[in-house]
């Protein structure tokens, strides 16, 4: 295994500082790496493989595909992609989707759909949007300049322009922000990297309203609080408020590597046309037979359920650990998005638990970041707290 590190360090451009293991295969929830050593997964790629490593169906309809076509060109139809975006609209009760390759993508998508559906408006070019603190949107240039992270940003300016950001779960905050010029309010509906914050119903309520009364656009990102992940086909079907744009990616495609931003009827019809956005790859056949698949199976596995019911069990079983240890500060997050705070870094605790064949991942440097593959059961549950648990007593 060492040798591939050494050749992978000597060759790749060292944007990551990777753990020390070489994944090989996957097997419902566990990884093996290529030694043979089995690890229990509790990261799923970041919240992508939601269906496990493996899923008979979705690698059969993955291959069938793959021997049809791989590819075409968004200038035409295929079926895939039309199935796909009828299936989408009908999880989510938004009415266009346009498919990209990325979370990233989709964000940038998003917001050249609010700024022409602003310029339509007025004519003018200088509108403003809304990001959170705190936030993580992506590492494109549009996508970084509406996450709210300096240390991501500092290097690579001038951003896009034209962003503020104001506090999540802080509705003043937002509101001291909007001017004539504001076109969106963009905001994850549980914040991930910045630290697994869920909004407020409260707030996004209130962020609603503000929105409606002055026509601006509420864009939530999905990427990873999405596709079942929070107990909701998106987390803010829980809350009882609608976006206006809405980005996806991570769990959307499980592995293949997939995006789309979908937007309500009203927004499509006055934003983005013919020549303003486009894709070589974005809803390519395979991506799309993926996407379709992967809805397909939720629908007939009833994955939300199950989803909540484990959900509920991680729950209770964090919340033991913050009882526990005096250096763990709260539990956040909702189903299987789910953080354990700490007041000192995580990383000795990860690279402990992987070396104990446990795969977990940070959230900012405090947070213990827990997001499984859907198909985890109670009794992988009580694996991952033995396994974790002996890391935290050492
Ligand atoms: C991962 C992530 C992104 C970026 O997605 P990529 O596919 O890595 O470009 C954007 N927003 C959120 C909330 C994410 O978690």
């Amino acid at each position: 295994m060492q040798q591939y590190i050494d050749i992978a360090e000597q060759n790749l451009l060292h944007t990551y500082n990777r753990y020390p293991v070489v994944f090989e295969k996957g097997a419902g929830v566990h990884l093996y790496d290529i030694e043979g050593k089995e690890y229990l997964d509790f990261v799923a790629g970041i919240a992508v493989f939601a269906l496990g490593y493996g899923n008979e169906t979705y690698n059969n309809a993955l291959k069938e595909q793959i021997d049809k076509i791989i590819h075409t060109s968004n200038y035409y139809y295929n079926i895939p992609a039309i199935e796909a975006a009828k299936k989408m609209k009908k999880a989510s009760g938004l009415d266009r989707v346009f498919f990209t390759n990325s979370g990233a993508e989709a964000i940038e998508g998003a917001i050249k759909a609010a700024r022409k559906y602003a310029y339509l408006k007025d004519g003018k070019t200088d509108h403003e949007i809304i990001a959170m603190e705190h936030s993580f949107h992506g590492r494109t240039m549009g996508a970084l300049s509406v996450t709210g992270n300096k240390k991501y940003r500092e290097a690579f300016e001038p951003m896009i322009g034209n962003i503020k950001f104001a506090n999540l779960n802080d509705f003043e905050s937002v509101k001291a922000l909007v001017t004539d010029k504001t076109c969106a309010i963009i905001m994850e509906t549980v914040q991930g990297e910045g630290g697994i914050y869920p909004a407020e119903e409260s707030f996004l309520k209130a962020v609603r309203e503000l929105c409606d009364e002055k026509d601006i656009l509420l864009i939530l990102d999905e990427i990873q609080c999405g596709m079942g992940r929070c107990g909701t086909m998106f987390a803010w079907q829980k809350y009882g408020v609608k976006p206006d744009i809405m980005t996806t990616a991570k769990g959307l495609g499980c592995g293949i590597p997939v995006g789309a931003f979908l937007m309500t009827e009203k927004v499509g019809q006055n934003s983005l046309t013919a020549g303003d956005h486009g894709t070589t790859y974005g809803g390519n056949p395979l991506a799309c037979k993926a996407i379709e698949t992967v809805l397909d199976i939720y629908e007939k596995e009833n994955i939300l359920d199950h989803v909540n019911q484990v959900g509920d069990y991680l729950t209770k079983k964090l919340n033991e650990f913050v009882e526990k240890y005096d250096f763990i500060e709260e539990r956040r997050g909702l189903g299987l998005m789910q953080g354990l705070v700490c007041n000192k870094p995580v990383g000795e605790i990860i690279s402990k638990a992987l070396e104990k064949g446990l795969v977990l991942i940070n959230a900012g440097t405090n947070i213990i970041r827990f997001v499984p593959p859907f198909i985890i059961t109670n009794e992988d549950i009580d694996t991952m707290a033995d396994i974790l648990d002996k890391c935290l007593a050492e």
